[in-house]
């Protein structure tokens, strides 16, 4: 049957389910993770989810950029590689690499036909996926292109994070969310219209599966609502997704960790902090 569970986000939900490095480890066994890139003026939020995917334990991350914004790109990252592609042509090419493990999408990507196709091109691709912001309104009311996207992935793990604004462009018409009568039900009505895991942001982020599985977080202190947490959050979430973790366990942990960086933080926080913080919080969990 179902393993349909609602809990408090805890560690003990999926601490076991981590990613752990072993001694015979090496960088590309710990899978590499893309992140694809706004323009020329658009560009830090992808790198703020590139260093976040990467202090969640990913081996490698690329920012694929577009040609026009390699060079502001390249200017501001280190451990963190760039690459040329441009729109999802490009990222079709990149992805028959097949180390790319895990790809985030979405943050500040540009909402519009080529976002769309580039999400259809990493599903098709079969790749562990966390689509937001751009990706997720690059589909809005188009419920049935986000189904193929999600059943064409399969069994790729994907994991949508909409905040509160992007849900109702995505979900305001599926089956079950307008009748459901807490923020829990809606996720879960949202999962199952979607088949994807979805991460129903706010100060109670609730994370549901399709399969009825549901978590409600309860460790985010008010000083997350500043720009470009959510970005981090997506990285944090891709980075354990491309180290094969499981959709479910993944977010869980990754909206957990968040959470605590944030409070280990405390206030003054801007997102740029919140990766800083994640050595300290795996320390709690390792
Ligand atoms: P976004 O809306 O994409 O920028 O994401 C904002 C992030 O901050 C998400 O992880 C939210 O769950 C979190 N967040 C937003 N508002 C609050 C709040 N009042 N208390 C705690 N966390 C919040
Ligand atoms: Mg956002």
């Amino acid at each position: 049957g179902l393993d349909v569970r609602t809990a408090a986000n805890a560690p003990g939900l999926w601490r076991g389910e981590l990613p752990r490095p072993d001694a015979a480890g090496h960088k590309y066994k710990r899978g590499h993770l893309v992140v694809a890139s706004g323009g020329p003026a658009r560009t830090g939020a992808a790198r703020l989810a590139a260093r976040a995917g990467l202090r969640a334990g990913a081996g490698l991350v690329t920012v694929a950029s577009p040609p026009s914004a390699v060079a502001v790109n390249a200017a501001q990252l280190t451990a963190v590689m760039v690459r040329a592609v441009d729109g999802a042509e490009g990222l079709a090419d990149l992805l028959s690499d097949a180390r790319f493990s895990a790809l985030v999408l979405g943050p500040a990507l540009g909402i519009g036909e080529e976002t769309r196709r580039m999400v259809e091109v990493a599903a098709a691709a079969r790749r562990h996926l966390v689509l937001d912001a751009d990706a997720l309104t690059s589909f809005s009311n188009n419920l049935a292109g986000l189904w193929q996207v999600v059943t064409s992935a399969a069994p790729a793990g994907i994991v949508l994070t909409p905040h509160e604004g992007e849900f109702a462009r995505l979900f305001g018409e599926a089956e079950g969310v307008a009748q459901a009568r807490s923020k829990l039900e809606r996720a879960r009505a949202a999962a199952a219209a979607s088949g994807a895991v979805v991460v129903l942001k706010g100060p109670d982020t609730v994370i549901a599966a399709p399969d009825g599985r549901a978590a409600i977080n309860e460790n985010a202190p008010p000083w997350l609502a500043t720009a470009g947490t959510g970005d981090v959050l997506a990285g944090i979430i891709g980075g354990l997704m491309a180290q094969e973790m499981p959709a479910f366990a993944a977010a869980c942990a990754g909206v957990w960790m968040h959470g605590a960086a944030a409070t280990a933080f405390g206030p003054g926080l801007i997102a740029e902090d919140l990766p800083e913080m994640l050595p300290q919080v795996w320390r709690t969990l390792l």
